[in-house]
């Protein structure tokens, strides 16, 4: 029996009483979803007052040696060895030798240690190579990245026996075993915990003898390489009406590998999202047995299969999609910028027109903040953590940042993006944009439930205490608890309304700020949004309790603030990591000036869209008192951004690093060359300008240049016309039979191992069953 204390048993007690009812209550799936990862810079963020420090103190990544050679070397060939339009418009499938370097070079295995044949790369060295790879073909990209993100590889690291990893992990590392991860069904999308995929504890025969196992029922859809895999890591609810082992009829839902080879199980049939070529397709399964043993993490692991899910999806969130998507944005940048360069109307480059720089400036600083965050998220896994907050951030943000890139890129290309064809590199990338904002948790339901949902409850410092606390079944202790941490938050609170009220009204002028050079200026505001930030979502959480939930919108609008925070915070990071390279300044301070416009636009909208109008004049007055007056950034500071997409130079190179560039005459080639010979000729076009001649021939009829200068500026003239040039096709190429027939061979070639149906191509859609 503890003390008797005036302030637990007369003030803490009623509210105890009245918060039970109040706040929000965790479903056993959301409970899991919140235990599983851990959090990081997130809870700094969430406690208002963020330390400098502490962030700049964070070791960046660095590639291995063995890393960066792998780099230079099968990657660098395999980007050489994929041709996106054959792959996606010829063939619908990586060609054989392809899938066959991919499995020998052990691209399926960077996250599997070396103890068992894998790559063993840390985080940045994997995203480093999905980020190379998709600059040259999505498809390619995707099929390599999807067994190193959630999947049966994963799942056995954290959580397999010892048996497991000694068995599966080397013959994953090498490509015996293609991994599949289905958890997605017909019924069962977003809310993947409905599914009604079933497994039944029974007894069968395996291997010739009688054992435990469970008997499988199911349906998925959409799963990468399931048409190609030889294992899946299988997501089902498991019942065990027998009480073969344990005292749980409804034991919740388990995660299973299940070879493809088993009687019952179909696959081989594909989908095609948005045109792309990565195989992905349904799977079925009809009473197949599995041994128990086959559960990942053994018969102690059953039921526990949403927790292992949550906790393996929060690392390949961060790494796969991110690294996609920085790499597609500096893709779209660096081939905008020198097509805007070369592209010339009304004689002058389309790039000098004020409307197309705002996009090329906006592209810029995008490109600069997302390669800024994915190297901080790579940090911070590579140093332990699993933040799962951030990763939500780092997927929804990134692909959504990717989609206004390529819109970007596609307008400032005009016909020339459009127009597909084997030299437009642009397509596949518009196409794709939809897959990343629909995968490993869909955007909406990202923004609007889990960045903040969970972010307010796991990153908060008080509130997942409290809740625990409020929960307890031993009302005593849990009051014990409670009255601890609900009075150093209700201090916390006090101090952060104090904080955020200060930084306001000064200006955040004595916010704290570290040494960091003329991006010194930058920190204060950011501190003070922080504060902002933390007293708002205390606020929201005491008026509005459980009800938070379900106010999606305003939900969705913090998750945007805690998002920019986050992303603002890295740019900061890459500018100091970087060694604060003057010519970046415009595009640390183009993402600033952008992200704070954003967070008070946000802010601004809680306040107006708050339940408790009391509460949001209180709100308003402490951290908005002057409104939200931010504009974004100024018109010279966005020309400035989109001069450093249009010109060659060292800050150029840094935002576009490690892409891959072209080969022979593909499109990207051709635009390179067209951008290195107009931009050398610059000086000659200036000279011509001045005396007002517009023709080379003439140009050098009037001795203004002499005949080395006219073949040069001649080649470039040339250069452009080449890069401008779009595709076109005879009637008979671009008929469906030829689409049609070269599937079924690529098909036969790659699918040996299992029995494979014809792909819809062939017998639906384009090919009318012939
Ligand atoms: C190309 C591709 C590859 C995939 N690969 C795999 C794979 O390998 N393995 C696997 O298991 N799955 C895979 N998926 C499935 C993917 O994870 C799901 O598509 C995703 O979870 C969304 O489910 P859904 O498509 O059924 O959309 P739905 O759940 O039907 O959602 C439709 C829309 O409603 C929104 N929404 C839903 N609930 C809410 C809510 N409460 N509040 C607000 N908005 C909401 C969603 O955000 C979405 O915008 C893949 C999907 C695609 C397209």
């Amino acid at each position: 029996m503890s003390e008797p204390s005036f302030r637990r048993d007369w003030i803490t007690k009623p509210i105890f009483g009245w918060a039970r009812h109040v706040l929000p209550t965790l479903s056993d799936t959301e409970r899991e979803a919140i235990e599983a990862g851990d959090v990081w810079w997130d809870a700094d963020l969430f406690a208002g007052n963020p330390d400098w420090a502490k962030l700049l103190a964070v070791a960046p990544s660095r590639l291995t040696d063995e890393e960066q050679a792998f780099l230079d070397g099968p990657v660098n060939e395999l980007c050489h060895m994929l041709n996106d339009w054959q792959i996606t418009f010829e063939l619908c499938d990586l060609p054989p030798e392809v899938w066959d370097f991919l499995k020998r070079h052990k691209f399926f295995a960077m996250i599997i240690p070396k103890e068992y044949g894998g790559l063993g790369f840390s985080a940045f060295g994997h995203s480093e190579v999905i980020r190379k790879l998709s600059t040259r073909s999505t498809s390619g990209a995707v099929t390599a990245m999807v067994p190193n993100s959630l999947g049966p590889g994963e799942l056995l690291l954290q959580f397999g026996t010892k048996a497991q990893q000694d068995y599966w992990l080397p013959r994953l590392a090498d490509a015996r075993e293609i991994p599949c991860f289905g958890l997605t069904s017909p019924e069962a999308g977003s809310d993947a915990a409905s599914m009604t995929d079933s497994g039944v504890v029974c007894r069968g025969t395996w291997e010739g003898r009688e054992v435990v196992g469970i008997r499988l029922n199911w349906h998925k859809r959409y799963i990468t390489l399931a048409p190609v895999a030889t294992l899946i890591g299988l997501a089902f609810k498991l019942y065990d009406p027998d009480h073969l082992i344990g005292e749980r009829e409804d034991i919740g839902i388990t995660v299973a590998l299940v070879p493809t080879d088993l009687p019952g199980v179909e696959i081989g049939r594909r989908h095609l999202p948005a045109l792309q070529a990565f195989q992905n397709g349904p799977t079925r399964g009809h009473d197949v047995f599995v041994p128990i043993d086959n559960v990942i993490g053994g018969v102690a692991q059953v039921g526990e299969g949403w927790k292992m899910l949550m906790s393996a999806l929060a690392a390949g969130r961060g790494i796969s999609l991110p690294s996609l998507s920085a790499a597609g944005a500096a893709f779209a940048a660096h081939t905008t910028g020198a097509y805007a360069r070369i592209r010339e109307q009304f004689h002058q480059p389309i790039g000098r027109f004020p409307a197309i720089q705002e996009r090329l400036g906006r592209m810029a600083a995008t490109v600069y903040l997302l390669d800024a965050a994915r190297r901080l998220t790579c940090a911070g896994i590579d140093h332990g953590h699993k933040p799962a907050v951030i990763t939500a951030i780092m997927k929804e943000q990134a692909t959504e940042r990717l989609r206004v890139t390529v819109n970007d890129a596609m307008d400032v290309h005009g016909g020339k993006g459009v127009q597909d064809g084997p030299h437009n590199y642009l397509g596949t990338s518009y196409r794709s944009v939809p897959i990343g904002i629909t995968v490993e948790g869909a955007n909406i339901v990202t923004r609007s439930l889990i960045q903040f949902g969970q972010g307010a409850i796991r990153s908060h410092p008080y509130l997942l205490k409290e809740m625990t606390a409020l929960e307890d079944p031993d009302r005593a202790r849990g009051l014990e608890a409670f009255d601890r941490d609900f009075w150093a938050h209700v201090a916390h609170s006090v101090t952060n309304a104090l904080r955020a009220w200060g930084r306001a009204w000064s200006g955040a002028m004595f916010a704290p700020a570290p040494a960091a050079g003329q991006a010194s200026r930058f920190y204060r505001p950011l501190g003070r949004y922080a504060s902002a930030f933390a007293l708002a979502v205390d606020v929201a959480l005491l008026s509005l309790g459980g009800a938070l939930k379900r106010q999606e919108m305003i939900s969705a609008r913090f998750g945007d603030v805690l998002s920019e925070l986050y992303l603002l915070s890295a740019v900061l990071k890459r500018f100091e990591d970087e060694g604060r390279q003057e010519a970046d300044l415009p595009l640390v301070a183009w993402c600033m000036q952008s992200g704070f416009a954003t967070i008070e636009a946000r802010l601004d909208e809680i306040f107006a869209n708050f339940p408790n109008r009391p509460a949001a004049w209180i709100l308003r007055f402490l951290t908005l008192p002057f409104g939200a007056h931010r504009r974004g950034p100024s018109d010279r500071l966005t020309q400035a951004c989109a001069d450093i997409l249009l010109n060659p130079s060292a800050a150029r190179e840094r935002l576009t690093v490690d892409i891959f560039h072209g080969i022979g005459d593909d499109g990207v080639a051709r635009l390179e060359r067209a951008f290195a010979l107009v931009t050398a000729a610059e000086p000659l076009r200036e000279r011509m300008r001045r005396a007002r001649v517009r023709d080379v021939d003439q140009a050098k009829r009037q001795a203004l240049i002499n005949d080395a200068e006219a073949a040069q500026l001649h080649a470039a003239v040339e250069a452009v016309a080449a890069a401008v040039a779009v595709d076109d096709f005879a009637p008979d190429e671009l008929s469906p039979r030829r689409v049609v027939d070269s599937i079924p061979l690529q098909w036969d070639q790659l699918n040996r191992q299992t029995q494979s149906a014809p792909s819809p191509l062939v017998g639906e859609g384009w090919g009318g069953g012939s």
